[in-house]
């Protein structure tokens, strides 16, 4: 088969390169490994209760943000209901031992004003950190459509040496600063590894609104098929791409029962270190092939899905919420060989937010491979050792225990469904160690780049460029526009 483009993934990532490039009038495929469409932004129900598996809010989804331009560019908007968060919105920052409760609202104005009345001390540092993030922001081309997109990315593949926690040196109270630095949740970085950079390029989307979509990930991914199909975009599920060749100045990508497809450009939306799975990695500088290798991940996550026996509101509590919960001396510089039982835990709940359906809530801890590696039967996909169902059910309800406790005050409030563990979203996602926002954005290691030293190979996705709903879109927008041009895409999606 020929086709001028072939996007490997269908995540928000692979959806969003074939969508560009379909509307520029180009022939595309999308090759998915898994038998559904959608990665990360796949909806499932359990009991009649709809949850999400990576999309739990976002933002950028105001009229004059990117993510809005984009899929108003590419004619999604008709299809999606987009609810901006109420005012009083906001993540909520509680402790497991001190009954303050911190609110960051989605708003720079009202979050510094609430900060500074919970911790006057402190204000002139909570000034300065809120202006800090913003004047990074304002260098951000994504968010200040006047920056060159060009001279932004000449420096971004080199590693920023500002870290975050130079802006939050001399508070006072550790709770603040957990409060200030509680988006690296969003992008599981350690703050002694985060830079200013990034953490501007993530809190800014959200101090800026955060965003609902009715449907959740599922509605993007629907809404996306529909334009795809109507372009004559194919997709392709359950297929592996078993190996890409470069041959006579075309590359083949080849299946696994031996069809292949012929194109101009490969865009692979897979995590980098994947990619050595499909080409020989002599077509590689041997330094090019060691550091995306020993890409550092961000971890995994152990999730609980649960239904909620009576509405929210009825405990008090809002879907329009995020709730944390921490130790207040947590040290938010090490992710990783905490004790299990201190572990922040996020309780979140998209699906209620549709105002129809069964009430149901997701709770998020940390985890990592080697809490799981007794039931990884030698690393062969879905194969579980004895005991696995026994031990997520067990871990899933201590948590739901711990969440009914300490946010609901009864120990029925939330009832255990399903949960996922490491293994899961290695399994499901193809993510190594099942590592959820793909490789670190950190002071410690270079982003890798959408090029590669190959002609007609690209990469995508979250590890390149920014992890989340927008930055694994903006992946792809700056993808495509490596092949079709980058001034000029811009031009057509932000009018500037
Ligand atoms: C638990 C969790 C909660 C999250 N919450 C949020 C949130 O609230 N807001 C937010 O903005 N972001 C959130 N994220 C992050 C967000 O979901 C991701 O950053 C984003 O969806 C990644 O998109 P992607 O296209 O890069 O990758 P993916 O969604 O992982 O898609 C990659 C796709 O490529 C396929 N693939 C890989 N290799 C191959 C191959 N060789 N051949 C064929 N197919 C292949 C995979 O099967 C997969 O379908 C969350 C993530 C998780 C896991």
């Amino acid at each position: 088969m020929k086709v001028d483009n072939i996007i490997i993934g269908s995540g928000i990532s692979g959806l969003t390169a074939a969508a560009i490039l379909a509307r520029l009038g180009r022939s595309v495929a999308v090759i998915e490994r898994n038998r559904r469409v959608g990665g990360s932004l796949r909806r499932f129900k359990r009991n009649g209760v709809a949850f999400d598996t990576g999309f739990h809010y976002t933002g950028c989804l105001g009229k004059d943000d990117i993510l809005y331009r984009l899929w108003d560019y590419l004619g999604l908007l008709q299809y999606l209901d987009i609810q901006r968060f109420p005012d009083y919105s906001h993540e909520n920052i509680s402790f497991f031992d001190s009954s303050l409760e911190i609110p960051l609202y989605f708003s720079y104005k009202r979050s510094e004003e609430e900060l500074s009345s919970l911790f006057p001390q402190d204000t002139e540092k909570i000034r300065e950190y809120f202006r800090t993030v913003r004047e990074v922001a304002a260098t951000i081309p994504f968010y200040n459509f006047d920056v060159s997109l060009n001279e932004f990315f000449r420096d971004y593949w080199k590693p920023s040496q500002v870290p975050v926690k130079g802006i939050l040196s001399g508070i006072s109270d550790n709770r603040l600063v957990l409060a200030l630095l509680i988006h690296l949740f969003l992008y599981g970085v350690p703050a002694s590894q985060a830079s200013l950079g990034t953490h501007a390029m993530v809190a800014h989307a959200y101090l800026n609104g955060a965003y609902h979509i009715v449907g959740g990930g599922q509605a993007v991914i629907d809404s996306y098929l529909k334009i795809l199909r109507r372009a004559g975009v194919e997709i392709f599920t359950s297929m592996d791409i078993e190996r890409i060749d470069i041959k006579d100045g075309a590359v083949h990508a080849v299946c696994a029962d031996g069809e292949f497809f012929r194109t101009e450009n490969v865009i692979y939306t897979g995590h980098p270190s994947r990619l050595f799975d499909l080409l020989p990695e002599s077509f590689f500088r041997p330094a090019y092939v060691r550091r995306l290798r020993g890409l550092i991940n961000t971890p995994s996550m152990f999730v609980a899905f649960c239904s909620l026996n009576a509405e929210m509101d009825d405990y008090g509590k809002s879907p329009w919420i995020n709730y944390y919960a921490l130790f207040s001396d947590e040290d938010m510089n090490s992710s990783r060989h905490r004790q299990l039982d201190r572990l922040p835990v996020m309780l979140t709940a998209p699906s209620v937010r549709d105002g129809t359906g069964k009430q149901g809530a997701v709770l998020l801890r940390e985890s990592s491979m080697e809490e799981v590696l007794a039931f990884d039967q030698h690393g062969e996909e879905g194969k579980r050792a004895a005991g696995y169902e026994a031990w997520k059910r067990r871990e899933g309800i201590a948590l739901c225990n711990k969440a009914n406790m300490h946010w609901f005050g009864s120990d029925e409030a939330l009832e255990l469904l399903e949960t996922s563990s490491p293994l899961t979203f290695r399994d499901e996602l193809g993510a190594p160690e099942g590592t959820v926002y793909g490789a670190m954005h950190s002071i410690n290691q270079l982003t890798p780049s959408h090029m590669t030293r190959l002609r007609g190979l690209y990469l995508s996705g979250q590890s390149i460029l920014m992890t989340g709903i927008v930055g694994a879109s903006l992946s792809s927008l700056v993808t495509v526009g490596e092949i079709v041009g980058k001034e000029s895409l811009w031009e057509r999606i932000t009018g500037s």
